[in-house]
């Protein structure tokens, strides 16, 4: 999970207020009003804009896939309260859609932990301000406007995820809080699928320096070779794949590679390494 900005991108036409608010006023008496949501959220409209933000990537695990919508809120009843309608009324607010890998949705399907489930946002619209004189008040829609519910769920357009979720070099995921446990968990962002994806990312990059420092030699021209590897591989960059991941080997280097290489036998060449990745960072 990184941290995504969605205010750089203009909100769907398609997902106007009074398009909206037909499709709400509809169904909001209904005893299971989740199950009536149409297509809307899903055009190619909101799915094309969705995508080029988050750079095709999911956005709980960060892997490059065939991406589906997830209501952060979910649309249906929730698992936590079985006497709540769900968030069916968010269903097409544009601050509580995001893509989703068809796992990592599997695995979340209609879960909202709260740490206090006093927080959490009730069925009665009116009282609660999203509802007056039969019209929705859309403008309290958005999900930074939610933050009374203390939610145990991390969220990559309101959190600073920076401060969240440790990667350690096993590939495994760690947490630094309650909120972060859950996400991890809910996600279930260590399954041994992704581990071995994370994983293969430091084994790859190992395995290509060997391979650099056994062809290349004592070649004067190593530096510069090694220099090009870091800013194609390493240099912190958003769009590749697993991009959080990445960013812990380039900030913790000696302990994600340079201790591996020890490890492995490779002591000299471990500390030469070393070397040229510390001028290198300097130089950015
Ligand atoms: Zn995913």
């Amino acid at each position: 999970m990184i941290s995504i900005d969605k205010s750089v991108v203009k909100k769907p036409d398609i997902l106007s207020d009074n398009e909206i608010s037909k499709k709400l006023l509809g169904i909001k008496n209904d005893a299971n009003p989740g199950k009536k949501i149409t297509n809307l959220y899903n055009e190619a409209e909101v799915k094309v804009k969705l995508l080029k933000l988050y750079n095709n990537k999911c956005c709980a695990c960060e892997q490059e896939a065939e991406l589906e919508i997830d209501h952060f809120r979910p649309k249906n009843k929730i698992k936590e309260k079985t006497n709540h309608k769900g968030y069916y009324w968010l269903s097409y607010e544009w601050t509580n859609l995001l893509p989703i890998c068809s796992r990592c949705n599997k695995f979340k399907s209609n879960q909202f932990p709260l740490k206090n489930e006093n927080t959490r946002i009730s069925d009665n619209l009116e009282q609660e301000g999203f509802l007056k004189n039969g019209e929705f008040i859309f403008e309290n829609f958005k999900i930074q406007n939610l933050e009374k519910e203390e939610r145990l769920l991390l969220n990559p357009e309101i959190d600073k995820v920076e401060e969240h979720l440790l990667f350690l070099p096993t590939g495994e995921i760690t947490n630094l809080t309650e909120k972060d446990e859950k996400t991890i968990k809910i996600y279930k962002l260590n399954r041994n699928w992704l581990i071995d994806k994370r994983w293969n990312i430091i084994e790859n990059q190992i395995d290509d320096i060997i391979k650099i420092f056994i062809e290349w030699g004592e070649d004067q021209k190593l530096k510069k070779r090694f220099f090009d590897f870091f800013n194609n591989e390493l240099k912190p960059d958003k769009t590749k794949n697993y991009s959080r991941f990445r960013y812990f080997i380039f900030e913790y280097f000696d302990i994600f590679v340079v201790e591996k290489l020890k490890d492995m036998g490779f002591e000299i060449h471990a500390k030469e390494l070393e070397n040229f990745f510390n001028e290198w960072k300097k130089q950015l």
